[in-house]
């Protein structure tokens, strides 16, 4: 049993293979042309023969029949030229001529059996009633029988009837040579077809291999010098190993985009705990000789600085969770989005008091979608956030809603510094800042834009930012209505 599911599998294997169905059509285009022009041609000769025979049979009955209507030989059967005629024709055909007359009486039959017998066939009734020459063929017993009326020319006076029975053993042996010779060839043909069969399905196929070669050495490790592996022998595998190419540089690229975002990330975690060492460091050289004061203070900034490892850790888990994989799950319910914006406002009010910066928010309509109120909050929050970090005293920061027949559309605006034209399309890169040293001051990690953008694109919204350096900046979101659109 086990046996039997394997080897089955095995040919399930074997007929999906390229290569096995190549060999079978041409196999089968080969091979099946012949198969039907050796039937056709063997029946064509058989029916051709048999047509000819009857014809024949049937002309020399008939000048017989003339012959014995001519004569008295319904009185007298000893008429030795008309018997001769008759056993002549009977050799001639290997067959037997019956002589019926107008009561169904056999008054001559060749081989003498049935001589003074009734013969009552449909054949000769009909032959009799219509004068007509009549044929059957009995394809078992291999002969033809031929039917013909004797009757009187001029006045159509029905005599009798003449029964001629011809044997068709020679058109059977022609015919069984006629196909044993084209089996033969069949043979030879179905030989040679095989042959090309298996050589096409070889050479047809060997690009393919070179594919298959080319894909399993990156199993063994990705070889730079495989980018110049070509197989141009057919479009499709020039397109399969241009796809493969690309795949292959895109792994390359998103292999150097991780090792960066590590590097990335352990420079900026070790910022802080380099801080952290030099101020401890420092309290410890100078020993007792520290007073109290300047303890505290440097205890703050080691504790600034925990705080700091402390929110990039924190932005790091956001980033992955909002990583857009598949795991990652969001929650789309109905919200409004005014009561949402008004919260945020409110939490971030008094950081704006601290800044100097004025808070405004404009509803333009109110607007209810479809949305996952923590991560939609997020990503808004840090836009806030950043248009009053990146501020200045006496400025201000403005949010409105709008939408429009598809979008909630929520816009962050600021009179802030503004972000110049060549960094607008990195700012959501991770660990990306305009001015390194400024944004670590005011306590930025580099991770906000990113996180918001993540956030956006899991609602299947879009981000977009316009900025004019020293006079502010503006971004747009477009977050859609509902999620079955
Ligand atoms: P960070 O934690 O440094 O703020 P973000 O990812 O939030 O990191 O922002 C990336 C950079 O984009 C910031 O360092 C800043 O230079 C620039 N940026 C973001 N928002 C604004 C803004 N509203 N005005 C000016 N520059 C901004």
């Amino acid at each position: 049993m086990k046996t039997l599911i394997s080897s089955f599998f095995q040919d399930v294997r074997l007929y999906r293979s390229l290569r096995f169905r190549i060999f079978l059509i041409v196999l089968l285009i080969g091979i099946i042309p012949v198969i039907i022009m050796r039937y056709m041609m063997v029946r064509g000769y058989e029916s051709r023969a048999i047509n000819q025979k009857i014809s024949e049979v049937t002309n020399q009955s008939a000048i017989v029949a003339a012959h014995l209507a001519r004569t008295d030989y319904f009185s007298d059967t000893s008429d030795i030229v008309i018997n001769d005629e008759l056993i002549q024709m009977s050799n001639l055909y290997d067959g037997r001529i019956l002589v019926i007359n107008d009561d169904f009486l056999i008054i001559k039959d060749t081989y003498g059996k049935s001589q003074g017998r009734y013969i009552v066939s449909s054949e000769v009734i009909s032959c009799m009633n219509g004068s007509r020459n009549m044929s059957s063929r009995d394809e078992e017993n291999r002969y033809l029988e031929i039917t013909v009326p004797i009757l009187d020319e001029k006045t159509g006076k029905v005599y009798g009837a003449l029964v001629a029975s011809a044997s068709t053993d020679s058109i059977h042996d022609n015919e069984e040579l006629l196909d044993r010779r084209a089996r033969f060839i069949e043979v030879i043909i179905f030989i040679i077809v095989v042959m090309i069969a298996t050589a096409l399905s070889g050479t047809l196929l060997k690009p393919f291999d070179k594919v298959i070669k080319a894909v399993d050495s990156v199993k063994e490790g990705f070889d730079p010098g495989m980018e110049s592996i070509e197989v141009p022998d057919y479009t499709e595998t020039k397109d399969i190993m241009d796809a493969f190419h690309h795949l292959m540089s895109r792994m390359a690229e998103v292999d150097a985009s991780r090792e960066e975002f590590v590097a990335n990330v352990s420079h900026e975690l070790k910022t802080p705990l380099a801080s952290m060492k030099v101020l401890s460091d420092s309290l410890i050289q100078s020993g007792d000789s520290v007073d109290a004061e300047t303890y505290r203070e440097f205890m703050q900034d080691i504790a600034a600085e925990v705080d700091r490892e402390n929110k990039i850790i924190n932005n790091l888990l956001s980033l992955v969770k909002l990583d857009g994989n598949k795991d990652t799950e969001i929650e789309l319910e109905p919200h409004e989005l005014s009561p949402m914006l008004q919260q945020l406002i409110k939490t971030l009010t008094p950081l704006a008091e601290k800044s100097g910066v004025e808070l405004l928010y404009e509803e333009k309509l109110p607007v209810e979608a479809d949305v996952d109120e923590t991560k939609l909050s997020l990503a808004i929050m840090n836009l806030m956030e950043n248009a009053i970090k990146y501020n200045k005293p006496g400025g201000w920061v403005k949010v409105t809603l709008d939408a429009d027949l598809q979008f909630a559309v929520i816009t962050v605006s600021d009179s802030g510094m503004g972000i110049p034209e060549e960094s607008i399309n990195k700012i959501y890169d991770r660990f990306y800042r305009v001015d390194k040293s400024h944004s670590r001051e005011i306590g930025g990690t580099g991770l906000g834009l990113a996180i918001t953008r993540n956030a956006i694109l899991l609602h299947r919204g879009a981000i977009k930012a316009a900025s004019i350096v020293g006079e502010g900046t503006t971004f747009t979101v477009k977050i859609p209505l509902r999620k079955d659109i």
